[in-house]
């Protein structure tokens, strides 16, 4: 067995540490969207495989045997490679995928499909909007340009950004809930956009937005065809011991 794993998540962290524990034969994988990643407990590789026939190549070239894609639930791109690859070279694949977070008491939520969903949902007066989406897709949001916007970034922004008035804060995750509402607060956000991620590692800002009281405008995922899902390390395990059992 050789597994590639396609990270870029809290989760596929998680499961790399699990993976090396029990010394499995895998490989790592970034697209190297961020100046420091993570380091790993398992060999890795860094960069774009060159679309889904680059990835079918490398998986024969690196005679891989399984691929679990733990990419970013938005990582669409990344996502339908990998089932055009792994059809294509006959490998079993898997998404380790977290559930979408669902909305509870005290929540004020609003649901877009999309990223221009969201930039037409906000308001026409100016509002103080943490912009919770990361580095990619900012200039959506130059239509709405009357908001200062509040964004939390991995890596300092290299040139200018597209939006006329942001305040830049570099953190990485995983957050936590007290740490996220002393964020809002010093901030005085009014609104909140961000990605239906799931997981824990994302989630601080929804539960500190309930404490607070602040209403959320939350993006939907993209679709994907079909395709097996692992929602915890010990179902990936599974798939890899019995690849064809998981169920779509
Ligand atoms: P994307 O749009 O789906 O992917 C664009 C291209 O980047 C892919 O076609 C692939 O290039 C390359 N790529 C993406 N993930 C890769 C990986 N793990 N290993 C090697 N190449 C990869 O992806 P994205 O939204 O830009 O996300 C990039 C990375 O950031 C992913 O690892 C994802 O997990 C992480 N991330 C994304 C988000 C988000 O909101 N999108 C949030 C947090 C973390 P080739 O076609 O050349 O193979």
């Amino acid at each position: 067995m050789r597994v590639l794993l396609l990270g870029g998540t809290t989760e596929a962290s998680l499961l790399a540490r699990r993976l090396a524990q029990d010394g499995v034969d895998a490989v790592f994988s970034y697209a190297g969207r961020t100046d420091a990643p993570v380091a790993q407990p398992l060999p890795t590789r860094i960069g774009g495989f060159g679309g889904p026939e680059g990835l079918a190549h490398y998986l024969a070239d690196q005679r891989i045997s399984h691929v679990v894609d733990a990419t970013h639930p938005f990582a669409a791109r990344m996502s339908r490679n990998a089932i055009v690859a792994c059809a294509k070279a006959a490998v079993p694949l898997c998404g380790f995928e977290r559930a979408p977070w669902a909305s509870g008491p005290g929540d004020d939520w609003r649901h877009v499909a999309d990223l221009a969903g969201a930039v037409a949902a906000l308001p026409e007066r100016p509002a103080r909007v943490f912009l919770a989406i990361g580095r990619q897709n900012l200039d959506a949001f130059a239509a709405k340009a009357q908001h200062h916007y509040l964004l939390r970034l991995v890596d300092p922004p290299q040139g200018p950004l597209p939006l006329p008035d942001t305040t830049v804060v570099i953190a990485r995750g995983p957050f936590t809930e007290p740490a996220d509402r002393e964020l809002l607060a010093r901030h005085r956000i009014g609104l909140i956009i961000a990605k239906n991620a799931g997981g824990t590692g994302a989630r601080a800002k929804l539960d500190a937005a309930r404490a607070l009281g602040i209403p959320v405008i939350l993006i939907g995922r993209p679709e994907l065809p079909p395709r097996l899902i692992a929602r915890t390390v010990e179902e990936v395990m599974a798939f890899l011991a019995h690849p064809a059992d998981l169920g779509v």
